[in-house]
């Protein structure tokens, strides 16, 4: 069940977040054993999965549980279903779950799993039966005080329910802060759906704040209009911005005095494709058009590899908020740093959800539940005081967010490291 970590060559996600893990190292000055136990993850679990399907046809697919590191608290890190997902793209998202969770300063380390499949080919109970065979195979590595999983892509609260299920039949005991994002009925967290996209929120209003910007004179974009782009787009909307422009897989809408972005959720909330296309009152701008908007703010929050070399010479926003995971690649990252381009980090910027799953499973320890006010506050407070921290080593050192964030990051992991004694010879 277990596999020895492999050198195979990494992707995008992955590479890319070796990349920064390997400049803040550098700036950082870390020792050569400390960089070199966290270029590699701690444990990476490979499963074949069964699945009998309703026609009693047999299908078998591989499921990934990769733990970067726990020098800093338990595992964390989300299931995603994808057919895409393999050992490779696992291990660099949970590498990225480890700098996130050491960059907003709460006491976790960094996990992902997922399964390669389409789920939208199986049925209901299917799909239910490969994620408890999943859990049940992977069981052994996770644990409330262990590995704790997450909602990601292409899972829900509702996976996560089937997943406390098991999980509690298989310990025989309630171990249900085996994972976050659950249903609040079982013991999931107020403020939980959205979490993500108002920690983006959050943290743009404060960058604009430091720079002494009024949110109401800026012209914002998102693209992404799903949970975190949705709602990051509806606080920022609230806090006085302009959202002149959002899109997702079916294309962009653009309407220069600011669209309703009630109306827009409402919209896609109750029409048949829950997509935007088809809404009236806007004009249709492309994904491409949208990224290369004349305004202030320019919010990723759909997919990786927005931002490329292909078009970063383009983009116009000053300020980028990355609330997708990696939407701007390490070369586009040179570009923009060359122009001036502010760039809040995804490690940053989309912590938010993470943040309020560490309430969760506290509210799961304790036995004793917050209402939406103490989970707001207590989220506003958490990404505030990892915004400073980073902008004020960024200004201090005459560093990008982005390496301000990695090597507070780093440094975190790396002193819990050395505190347990790896460097003693
Ligand atoms: P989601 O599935 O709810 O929404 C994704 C959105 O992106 C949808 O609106 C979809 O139509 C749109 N989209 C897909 N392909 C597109 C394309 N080519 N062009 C434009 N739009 C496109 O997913 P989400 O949970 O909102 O996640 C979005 C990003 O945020 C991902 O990178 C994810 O890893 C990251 N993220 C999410 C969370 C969370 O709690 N939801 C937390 C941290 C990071």
């Amino acid at each position: 069940m277990v596999s020895n970590p492999s050198t195979k060559a990494l992707p995008s996600l992955a590479s890319a977040t070796q990349h920064f893990f390997k400049e803040a190292s550098a700036h950082l000055k870390l020792d050569p054993g400390i960089t070199k136990i966290l270029e590699q993850p701690q444990r990476e679990v490979v499963v074949q999965v069964p699945l009998v399907k309703e026609d009693g046809s047999l299908e078998v697919f591989s499921g990934y549980r990769v733990q970067h590191s726990n020098a800093r608290g338990p595992f964390k890190g989300g299931i995603r279903f994808h057919p895409s997902v393999d050992l490779d793209e696992v291990r660099g998202l949970a590498a990225l779950m480890t700098w996130k969770c050491a960059a907003v300063n709460i006491p976790y380390g960094g996990a992902k799993g997922g399964i390669a499949v389409d789920p939208k080919t199986l049925t209901k109970r299917e799909l239910k039966t490969l994620t408890q065979s999943f859990i049940s195979m992977i069981m052994p590595a996770l644990g409330p005080l262990k590995d704790i999983p997450a909602p990601d892509v292409n899972t829900s609260a509702e996976t996560m329910g089937w997943i406390v299920a098991k999980a509690c039949e298989l310990a025989g005991d309630d171990v249900r802060g085996i994972v976050t994002g659950k249903p609040i009925e079982l013991g999931g967290s107020l403020g939980r759906r959205e979490a993500t996209g108002k920690g983006v929120a959050v943290t743009t209003l404060r960058l604009l704040k430091w720079l002494g910007k009024d949110p109401a004179k800026m012209r914002a974009v998102v693209q992404g209009f799903g949970n975190n782009g949705s709602y990051t787009a509806l606080y920022l909307a609230q806090a006085g911005c302009k959202i002149q422009a959002v899109s997702d897989i079916s294309g962009g809408l653009y309407k220069e005095s600011g669209l309703d972005i009630h109306a827009l959720l409402e919209y896609v909330q109750t029409s048949d494709d829950h997509l935007l296309a088809g809404y009236p009152d806007a004009t249709p701008m492309s994904n491409e058009e949208l990224l290369k908007a004349d305004v202030d703010v320019l919010i990723p929050a759909a997919l990786e590899n927005q931002i490329t070399v292909a078009n970063a010479e383009q983009i116009k926003a000053p300020i980028i908020i990355e609330a997708a995971n990696a939407p701007v690649t390490p070369e586009a990252d040179a570009i923009l740093r060359k122009r001036g381009t502010i760039v809040v980090p995804d490690i940053l910027a989309n912590a938010g959800g993470v943040v309020v799953s560490y309430f969760e499973w506290v509210q799961n320890q304790q036995g004793y539940y917050w209402d939406l006010d103490t989970v707001n506050t207590r989220l506003t407070i958490t990404m505030h005081r990892a915004f400073d921290d980073i902008y004020l080593l960024a200004n201090e050192q005459h560093i990008p967010l982005r390496t301000a964030a990695y090597a507070i990051a780093v440094q975190r992991v790396a002193r819990a490291l050395e505190q347990k004694g790896v460097l003693v010879c």
